[in-house]
C-alpha cells in the first residue's frame, strides 16, 4: 500500500525529489565534527546506506565549509547543510551540497542592520546559482524574537506558523519555488497544530516533518509517532526525520524508526501512542546532537537523566537536556529544569534562570535536588 499524500510541488534535492507524490524521503544528520572529514564521511555513508535519502551536516565556520568540499568528493549522498548564525557561509558551501537549511530565527544575529528579506534573497540567489534546494527550518526554541513578541508568550505555535508562512511567501515572491518548510517543536501536539495550520494556508509547499528534541529511545520514537501519524494519515508530510538522542555510531536507528513508521502507516497500523500512559507525565526532552555538541558525554548524560528520574515519572514537569551553547540556552528556557552542556561543565537552569554550572559528575545529584524541590513546592 502507498500513503495518500497532499498535492505538493516537486522539489529536487540531488538525486531525490520530495513532494509531488514522490515517496516520503527519510533523513538523518551527522553528529561528528564537520571538520573531521573521515568521521563525517563515514557517518554520511552509513546513514545513506541505511536508507537516508538526504543527510544533513552542520556548518558554522570556514573550517567546516572547507571540509564540505572534501566530504563532497568522498560521498554520493544527497547533502543538506545546516546553517545557523553565520548565514554568509552559504556561498562557500553551496557548491558542495544539494540543499541549504536556514532557520528564520537565526537571521537577525549576523548583520542585524540588513532586512531579513535581503538575506532570504541572498539564499535564493546562491541556491539558484549552485543548483540547491532550500529548507526554511523553523524551530520552537529559536523563533524570530520579533515574531514571538507579537503573540501571547504561551502561544508557541502561532509565531512558528507566521514565520514559516512569511518566509515561504518571500521566496515565492522572488520566483524561487524549490523549497520545503519544517515547523518543529518538542511538543508533539504543537507539531501537529503547526503543520496542519501551515498546510491549510500553503498546501502546495512540501513539508519536512519531525519532533525536535524528541529524546532518547524509546521516548523519542513514541513522541515522533504521536506527532507524525496524525499528520501523515492526513496526507501531510513529504520528508521526515526521527530525531533521537543516540551516539553518532547509532544514528542509523533514526532511519530504522522512520522506515517502521512509514511501513506501519502504509499497512494501516495507525494507532497513535498514548504518551502519558507509555512514558508518564515527566517529560524529558533532549536534542539529537550534531557537530556542535561540546562534549560527547552529553548523550550519556541524557540517558542518565532519563534513568535517574524514573522515580518521578508521574510528576508534571519538563526537563530539557541540550548539547551546546548555540541552541542550549534558548531551548531550555521553557523547561522546568534545563541542562545545557558545555565542554567541561553542565549549566543548570530553572526555567530561564541559571542556577549554576556543575561538572558532568556532579550534575545528576544536583538535578535531582532541584527536581525534589519542585515536587515539594508542588505539594505545599
Ligand atoms: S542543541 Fe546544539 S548540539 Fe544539540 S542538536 Fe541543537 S545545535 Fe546540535
Amino acid at each position: 500500500m502507498t500513503i495518500q499524500r497532499n498535492p505538493t510541488r516537486e522539489v529536487v534535492i540531488g538525486s531525490v525529489t520530495i513532494g509531488g507524490g514522490h515517496p516520503i524521503v527519510l533523513q538523518s544528520m551527522a553528529a561528528t565534527k564537520t571538520y573531521d572529514i573521515d568521521a563525517t564521511v563515514a557517518t554520511v555513508n552509513m546513514l545513506s546506506s541505511s536508507g537516508a535519502g538526504i543527510v544533513r551536516i552542520a556548518a558554522d565556520t570556514k573550517k567546516d565549509a572547507r571540509a564540505l568540499a572534501s566530504i563532497r568528493q568522498e560521498t554520493e549522498a544527497n547533502l543538506s547543510v545546516d546553517l545557523q548564525e553565520n548565514y554568509r557561509l552559504a556561498e562557500e558551501i553551496a557548491p558542495y551540497v544539494n540543499k541549504i537549511r536556514y532557520n528564520p530565527g537565526h537571521l537577525h544575529h549576523f548583520e542585524p542592520q540588513l532586512p531579513w528579506q535581503d538575506k532570504v534573497k541572498y539564499f535564493a540567489d546562491i541556491a539558484t546559482k549552485h543548483d540547491c534546494a532550500i529548507r526554511i527550518g523553523v524551530n520552537c526554541g529559536s523563533v524570530d524574537p520579533a515574531k514571538q513578541g507579537k503573540f501571547d508568550p504561551e502561544d508557541m505555535v502561532s509565531p512558528m506558523v507566521e514565520s514559516a508562512l512569511e518566509h515561504a511567501e518571500c521566496l515565492d515572491s522572488i520566483g524561487f519555488s524549490r523549497f520545503c518548510v519544517s515547523l518543529k517543536d518538542s511538543n508533539p501536539q504543537h507539531v501537529i497544530e503547526a503543520n496542519e495550520r501551515f498546510a491549510a494556508a500553503k498546501g502546495d509547499v512540501p513539508l519536512h516533518l519531525g519532533v525536535t528534541e524528541a529524546g532518547v529511545p524509546p521516548d523519542g520514537i513514541l513522541k515522533t509517532r504521536a506527532a507524525l501519524i496524525p499528520l501523515l494519515t492526513k496526507g501531510i508530510g513529504d520528508t521526515l526525520r526521527v530525531s533521537l538522542t543516540v551516539p553518532n555510531v547509532q544514528k542509523f536507528e533514526e532511519i530504522i524508526s522512520g522506515r517502521e513508521l512509514l511501513d506501519d502507516i502504509a499497512a494501516g497500523r495507525t494507532d497513535v501512542p498514548d504518551l502519558e500512559a507509555e512514558l508518564g507525565r515527566l517529560n524529558i526532552i533532549s536534542c539529537p546532537s550534531c557537530s556542535r555538541v561540546e562534549n560527547a558525554a552529553f548523550v550519556t548524560l541524557a540517558q542518565q537523566v532519563r534513568e535517574a528520574t524514573r522515580y518521578a515519572a508521574d510528576e508534571p514537569f519538563t526537563i530539557a537536556v541540550m548539547g551546546c551553547r548555540v541552541n542550549g540556552p534558548g531551548e531550555t528556557d521553557h523547561a522546568d529544569l534545563g541542562l545545557w552542556c558545555g565542554a567541561t561543565q553542565v549549566n543548570l537552569k530553572r526555567k530561564s534562570q541559571v542556577v549554576g554550572a556543575y561538572s558532568y559528575e556532579e550534575i545528576i545529584p544536583k538535578l535531582l535536588e532541584y527536581l525534589n524541590r519542585l515536587i515539594e513546592e508542588k505539594e505545599e
